[in-house]
């Protein structure tokens, strides 16, 4: 698997085939990575998710991507809510590894990954960026491209240096 970094709206990506959202249990809109998800993706998107609702933290569905088109598919990927159960790095990781086996199941082979947690869930950015490429590296998965979007030149520099890391212990 390949990973790549890229400064970015998510949104933006269209030549993937599936966008990761930073999704809550309830599966709704919302704020952050998810409401500009759902906005790009439109009504339909809801719809589709809210009719798999609720999803348990560290796991994640799979609905088309609608108006994302041509990114077939949008993988909802609920992350821990740090301010609640606090910093787990077993649950960030399972909802990483949850988002490539939906991929899988829908023959997606490249996939754009957002910060999963490290917004209004307040996981520190930094554990995170580790937490989520070692996630993304250890996964079983026939996905060929893995794109983390940064969202931020702060979260660009954070995976960066996970990236360099994990290629040291490698
Ligand atoms: P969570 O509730 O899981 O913390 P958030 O959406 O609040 O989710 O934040 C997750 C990460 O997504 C944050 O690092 C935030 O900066 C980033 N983010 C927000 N909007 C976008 C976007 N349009 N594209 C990519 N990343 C985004």
């Amino acid at each position: 698997m390949r990973v790549e970094l890229v400064q970015g709206d998510i949104t933006t990506m269209r030549d993937v085939d599936a966008v990761v959202t930073a999704a809550n249990s309830r599966l709704r809109g919302g704020s952050g990575v998810n409401g500009a998800v759902h906005a790009a993706a439109g009504p339909r998107l809801l719809e589709a998710s809210t009719m798999l609702a609720p999803c348990p933290v560290g796991q994640a569905v799979v609905t088309p991507g609608f108006d994302l088109a041509p990114v077939s598919w949008v993988v909802h990927a609920v992350g821990p809510d740090a301010r609640r159960v606090g910093v787990r790095p077993d649950l960030l990781a399972a909802a990483y590894q949850a988002a490539l086996a939906r991929a899988d199941e829908v023959g997606a082979q490249s996939v754009a990954f957002p910060s999963i947690s490290t917004g209004v869930y307040g996981y520190p950015e930094d554990e995170a960026a580790q937490v989520s490429v070692t996630a993304v590296r250890a996964a079983q998965t026939q996905v060929e491209l893995v794109r983390l979007i940064a969202y931020s030149e702060c979260s660009l520099r954070l995976w960066q240096a996970a990236l360099a890391d994990d290629e040291e212990v490698r």
